[in-house]
């Protein structure tokens, strides 16, 4: 699956907010959004036209495409299988971004951002119940142990992300042993633990007209 390229930091002056892209950067005034809060473009400053409906639904659904790094054709297989599903639609697609490999490390405090952990899980960092790999959108069950590949320089690099993540907080859904450097999928997160400047209902809206 592709993988959108570019500037990251375009992207939050884009949406209007910081996406936590960059990893330790995004926490510095080196920000782009500290530095330069408006679009990027030479029209950047002047724009600040009212949305419609439907720009308001755009604009949610390409913020969750950036947040999760997804490109629209896998967001959208996103959507048509948590339409599929039994439950709430929107929370089902989130619980299926969720639950991606490269989310999963994110969210272990293993990466620095979401980029950076899709690029080690590509780079052969984890295995998954003892077997490699290196698909970013490979889908976890409760039950899976993700491990840090035994070479002792993925370790050390694994580390050295995990003191600078220090202050991140792992999920409830998720378990990891720092000791060990290894962690568990421990079950499907709720709606509210999950990220809640995003707006599924109005993704929802926009996908099913
Ligand atoms: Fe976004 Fe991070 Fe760039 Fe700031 S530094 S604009 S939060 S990607």
């Amino acid at each position: 699956m592709g993988r959108a390229i570019g500037p990251k930091c375009k992207l939050c002056r884009s949406s209007g907010e910081k996406l936590f892209l960059k990893g330790s950067r995004c926490h510095s005034d080196k920000c782009a959004m500290e530095r330069r809060p408006y679009s990027p473009g030479q029209h950047g400053r002047s724009r600040g036209r009212k949305l419609s409906n439907y720009g308001v639904q755009l604009k949610a659904k390409q913020k969750a495409k950036k947040i999760y790094c997804v490109l629209e054709k896998q967001f959208r297989k996103y959507f048509d299988k948590a339409d599929r599903q039994r439950g709430v639609t929107g929370t089902n697609l989130l619980c299926l971004l969720e639950r991606r490999m490269d989310m999963v490390v994110y969210r272990m405090g293993c990466a620095l951002s979401r980029p950076h952990a899709r690029q080690l899980v590509r780079h052969n960092f984890f295995t998954v119940n003892g077997k490699k790999v290196t698909i970013p959108s490979y889908q976890l069950k409760v039950g899976d142990v993700v491990e840090v590949n035994t070479k002792e320089a993925r370790q050390a690099h694994v580390r050295a992300n995990l003191e600078l993540t220090s202050s991140f907080k792992v999920p409830e859904w998720l378990s990891f042993e720092e000791g060990q450097l290894k962690g568990s999928f421990v079950r499907f997160p709720e709606r509210d633990e999950m990220d809640q400047s995003i707006d599924e209902q109005l993704i929802v809206e926009l996908y099913s007209k």
